[in-house]
């Protein structure tokens, strides 16, 4: 790939569509979810390329009302993997549809959300407690303000015991489990004064300077020849 395509794919991956059959079970367990307000791409933004994660659920920065879910090698994962992901991600959509962090109802502006604050706040405050309190190393603090993480703990419950659930039964999942409906995502309460406040301010800087940044590799990724990448389906 040409260098000023894969510049233009780090700040715009390609487009990822779900399958049918996905789609209809991520809106039979989150029913009070607006789907238009949500897009999938097939890679990893910029900023995260150095991270491990599989996916993330990130608000975009140019669109209050829309929330973005990013896949790593989402072509090369496997179907029930895939799934999986995409059960814990939506989890983390309906965490951003309870604080009011997307649609119309969302009053921030790029990553300065209520959900952004909420996520750093609490990162920061596990990563507090385990790296100064608990003494433990700096790598095993990161681990566990991420396992520990009040708003990632349902979030993998859920992937959990829909995993326990559609093991053999993909295709007939319609109807058949009503308590993996989920309208409530067991948000944990504000994270202590500081870390809330040092969260929120995180927030603001990122979504500020994060699109001065992206602008400035566009540019240059057009000037190099990298273009908007059709929308294609996975399948
Ligand atoms: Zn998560």
């Amino acid at each position: 790939m040409k260098v000023g395509q894969k510049l233009f794919n780090s700040i715009l991956p390609p487009f990822a569509e779900l399958s049918r059959a996905e789609s209809d079970i991520l809106k039979e367990m989150y029913p009070e979810i607006n789907w238009l307000n949500v897009r999938y791409f097939e890679g990893l933004p910029w900023y995260m390329k150095l991270s491990n994660a599989i996916g993330t659920a990130l608000p975009d920065s140019y669109n209050r009302k829309r929330v973005n879910v990013y896949f790593n090698k989402y072509k090369e994962t496997p179907v029930k993997q895939r799934l999986l992901l995409l059960v814990h991600e939506s989890f983390h959509i309906q965490q951003y549809h309870e604080l009011g962090s997307m649609n119309r109802n969302n009053k921030g502006m790029g990553f300065n959300r209520k959900f952004i604050h909420f996520y750093f706040g609490w990162y920061f405050q596990g990563l507090y407690y385990s790296f100064f309190k608990e003494k433990m190393s700096w790598s095993s603090s990161k681990a566990k303000a991420y396992r520990q993480h009040p708003m990632e703990v349902p979030a993998y419950n859920q992937e959990a015991e829909f995993e326990k659930k559609i093991s053999s039964l993909l295709s007939q999942y319609s109807g058949r489990y009503p308590e993996l409906i989920c309208t409530d995502a067991q948000l944990p309460d504000n994270p202590s004064f500081v870390f809330h406040f040092s969260g929120g301010l995180l927030a603001l800087f990122i979504s500020i300077i994060k699109p001065v940044i992206e602008l400035l590799i566009i540019v240059i990724a057009l000037i190099l020849g990298g273009r908007l990448n059709k929308k294609r389906n996975l399948q």
